[in-house]
């Protein structure tokens, strides 16, 4: 089947329309398992984005979502509120740390990204700081698309584009135990003029960089000495947020708390496109005023959708059952045990594992750039063996649902097997 993209009405994102294969059309999905037209089945080990946290088509949240529209599909979100919007939030801050009392909400990861650097910077702009403007931004970090979210995230051919419109960032080497200690001098450096507005971080899991993982206490010292120099602290949880990394929220693995955090992705177990970003209670208390310039001016025409926030609140509840949190339990158990069998392999550089998260990068030739071609062989090759995995660079990962089975775990873990096996003929020596 050869097929022009090039007649295609739709413009796909991330693809290069001249080279990319036609997208396999979906017909339905349920649980884990995508149904292509063709009648070809695919494991959904990425979670479709890592957005679908519960399985396809779950009828819980399906049954919601209706219900809810058939009641009331939308309304203008300022001078007007509703009660999905009002329960998610409340039943929200119940699960999030004691210090987070405020939540505004947006539409996708990218904009609750723009929300909180926005939020952040106007705290001081509020209070007559003129200074404090500069981010510290980690290096290889991603939050998103839009021209705030690419400016904090790592600069690359992805961006390259649009460079000198993106405003500057200070970046932090992200910490492990050799340069711990390196990055704690450095941030001490850059914070010492009182200039930095604030820190934004992916915890414990940069994503899109490529699953690289760091660890909790680290990540914690690096929180306190922001914290101690009066720079707001904002964890972008768009990606780890909702039992991801095993607990409800990355930011659980630590001792000290952000100021900000960003949700989307898993927030509505992939039904619908919701973004929320949640403060402390001293956020919100520098735009409470008398003075109107001091307003927080940001709001998008959906808005705390109520059908997204009915979805919202149903993949909480379903998240906080005792069902769903054994799934993360054996799910982290799972991927354990697989990484102790391929470890030893010469073709497995390293293993890197948090929670749900599994990611196996492969000693390779080529670096772990996303334009590498191993990636390419590799994303076709699970493909074709029934498993969709999309490998960044040479790092391979899965990042399903939870309630996937067993059995398609050990289907997923015997396809990484296969690929080790095939592949590693472009091992490096
Ligand atoms: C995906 C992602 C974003 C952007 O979210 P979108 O909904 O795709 O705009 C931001 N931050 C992190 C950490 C992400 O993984």
């Amino acid at each position: 089947m050869t097929k022009d993209l090039n007649t295609d009405p739709i413009w796909y994102p991330f693809t290069q329309m001249k080279l990319a294969a036609p997208p396999i059309h979906i017909e339905r999905a349920k649980d884990c398992t995508l149904y292509g037209k063709d009648g070809k089945e695919y494991i959904d080990a990425v979670s479709s984005w890592w957005v679908n946290i519960h399985g396809h088509s779950n009828e819980i949240i399906a049954k919601r979502i209706a219900e809810q529209a058939l009641k009331m599909e939308h309304i203008i979100f300022a001078g007007f509120t509703h009660s999905p919007a009002i329960d998610f939030a409340k039943k929200l801050i119940a699960i999030l740390p004691e210090n987070i009392t405020k939540v505004f909400f947006s539409d996708n990861g990218s904009t609750a990204v723009e929300v909180a650097l926005k939020m952040a910077l106007q705290f001081w702009y509020n209070q007559g700081d003129k200074k404090k403007t500069k981010i510290i931004a980690f290096e290889n970090a991603y939050h998103g698309d839009t021209f705030g979210a690419m400016s904090v995230g790592a600069k690359s051919t992805f961006n390259a584009a649009f460079e000198g419109h993106l405003f500057q960032v200070d970046y932090l080497p992200t910490p492990n135990f050799e340069n711990i200690e390196i990055v704690k001098n450095q941030l001490v450096e850059l914070v010492k003029h009182q200039d930095v507005a604030a820190f934004i971080f992916e915890p414990l899991v940069q994503g899109a960089g490529g699953m690289l993982m760091h660890e909790a206490q680290h990540l914690d010292q690096l929180i306190q000495i922001a914290k101690q120099n009066n720079v707001i602290c904002i964890a972008d949880e768009v990606m780890t947020g909702f039992g991801r990394t095993g607990k409800n929220f990355a930011i659980n693995h630590l001792q000290n708390q952000p100021d900000i955090v960003c949700l989307s992705k898993g927030i509505t177990g992939g039904f619908m496109p919701l973004g929320v970003t949640v403060c402390a209670q001293p956020i919100f208390d520098a735009f409470y005023s008398n003075n109107k310039a001091k307003t927080f001016f940001h709001g998008h025409s959906y808005t705390a959708n109520p059908l997204s926030c009915a979805a919202a609140i149903a993949s909480l509840e379903i998240l906080l059952s005792e069902e769903c949190q054994l799934n993360i339990h054996k799910i982290a158990q799972s991927h354990s045990q697989f990484g102790e069998t391929i470890k030893g392999e010469p073709f497995v550089k390293t293993l890197r594992q948090q929670g749900t998260i599994l990611a196996i990068e492969l000693n390779t030739e080529e670096d772990s750039s996303y334009f590498n071609t191993i990636r390419d062989d590799v994303y076709e090759f699970c493909l074709n063996e029934g498993v969709l995995l999309r490998p960044l660079g040479n790092t391979i990962y899965i990042m399903s649902p939870y309630c996937i089975k067993s059995e398609e775990l050990k289907k997923v873990y015997a396809v990484i097997e296969k690929v080790i096996e095939k592949f590693k003929t472009k091992h490096k020596e």
